[in-house]
């Protein structure tokens, strides 16, 4: 009996086994799952400077300064970004300062250079000043002892960027998921073959593999093998350094899917067989050893939603991710979509912000083996088991695809 999206969902997610930690330079560390809580050592800045080119000021000069009583300090030194200064800022006085540059004692603020006239090594300002203009206070950005990344997330160049600022070139990461991928068919060929009767190339080894790596994974390609037990399990069977193996075809109730009967023999317990989904109905899952094994719908769309919506989650759980699934947003609907009762649907589409809201449109070619509108959809409306009719105008979820960053 095949089982419901969300109680298959569940079991792979009970599934999951936390992969080992890594300790990595920070270059290579975009896209990985950092496993420690990051606190801040020191401020960031680490010490209170200009956010501006121009001129340090006292408060109290410019109290009276006015187009018709412009005031005038004397210039008494240059601070540079990278330089420092002892120098205590007197009343009359100012320091030509530049962005980045640590302000002397004394300043109140900065006035932009652009708001002065320069005569000599004078300047004149005719406005007044708010406390702290300009000036970047030491530890504005990160205060010492905050906790700036938290175990689960999902490293963002941004977040290379802060962990420079404190000075950690290692982190602690999730190990990457080892996922060894194997498609199966008479009429596959390679990518660098040349087309013959009967035969098509094998998409969905190039498809999958780019999501493994997409989301955080590492891949294994075995390439593909025929409809034929014996050789299936023959490639299947050198596995065991792999996390997640993965089968593309042959799972469905046609005469040459063999795919059930070789993991079977190679001692693959199976959790579940069919999901009251579309596409991606005859979805496999079991677990071997320490492996946990899907066989992906030959379908390319069908192996694609499956990868998204099922190997995804697992893989983000293994990692410690702290969040498993796409987010998933509301939009109004600018077609009508009917679907089959019972099964949870995925509809490629296409949203976008429109007069204030979001909307979105649905394709029209949503058969299993049109690979271009999963191409040219950037999310999938989704179709709850439970409705039959998506109405035109409606509000639906749309879950946003190709999101591997968010956490
Ligand atoms: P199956 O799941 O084996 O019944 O295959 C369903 C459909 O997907 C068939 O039309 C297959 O030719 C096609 N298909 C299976 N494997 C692949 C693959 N690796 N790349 C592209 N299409 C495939
Ligand atoms: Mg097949």
């Amino acid at each position: 009996m095949p089982i419901n999206f969300e109680e298959a969902l569940k079991i792979i997610l009970e599934n999951a086994q936390r992969l080992p930690n890594d300790n990595i330079t920070i270059a290579k560390a975009v896209g990985r799952v950092i496993r420690d809580d990051i606190t801040a050592e020191i401020n960031v800045p680490p010490f209170t400077n200009s956010a501006m080119d121009g001129y340090c000021v006292r408060l109290a000069d410019l109290e009276n300064a006015s187009a018709k009583n412009p005031v005038r300090l004397k210039v008494i030194e240059d601070i540079a970004a990278g330089s420092s200064s002892d120098t205590v800022l007197g009343f009359g006085q100012t320091v030509r300062i530049m962005t980045g540059a640590p302000v002397p004692i004394g300043t109140d603020a900065v006035v932009r250079q652009e708001d002065v006239d320069e005569i000599d090594d004078e300047v004149l300002i005719s406005h007044t000043v708010k406390l702290n203009e300009n000036i970047r206070k030491v530890g504005e950005d990160i205060p010492v002892g905050t906790t700036v990344l938290q175990s689960g997330k999902t490293i963002t160049p941004a977040d290379l960027g802060v962990l420079a600022s404190l000075g950690r070139m290692y982190i602690r990461v999730s190990e990457q998921p080892r996922v060894v991928i194997l498609a199966t068919g008479d009429e596959l060929i390679s990518i660098d073959e040349p087309l013959s009767k009967g035969k098509i190339r094998s998409s969905n080894t190039h498809s999958i593999m780019g999501l493994i790596e997409l989301y955080g994974g590492k891949a294994w390609n075995l390439g593909k093998v025929a409809d034929d037990k014996n050789r299936i399990k023959e490639k299947l069977y050198n596995t065991q350094h792999a996390d997640i193996v993965i089968t593309m075809g042959g799972v469905s109730v046609g005469k040459y899917d063999v795919v059930k009967a070789a993991l079977a023999e190679l001692g693959v317990e199976e959790l579940f067989w069919k999901v009251n989904i579309k596409p991606g109905k005859p979805l496999f899952f079991g677990k071997w050893d320490q492996r946990l094994v899907f066989g992906l719908p030959g379908n390319p769309v069908s192996s694609i939603v499956c990868f998204e919506q099922f190997v995804v989650p697992l893989m983000n759980k293994m990692m410690g991710k702290s969040n498993h699934t796409q987010p998933v947003i509301k939009a109004r609907l600018r077609n009508e979509i009917t679907k089959k009762p019972g099964l949870r649907q995925f509809f490629r589409g296409n949203f976008q912000y429109i007069d204030g809201g979001f909307e979105v449109t649905a394709f029209d070619r949503q058969g299993s083996g049109v690979l271009t509108t999963m191409s040219f959809a950037n999310c999938f409306i989704l179709g709850k088991e439970d409705t039959e009719v998506l109405k035109k105008g409606e509000m639906v979820e749309v879950q946003i695809r190709d999101f591997s960053m968010w956490t």
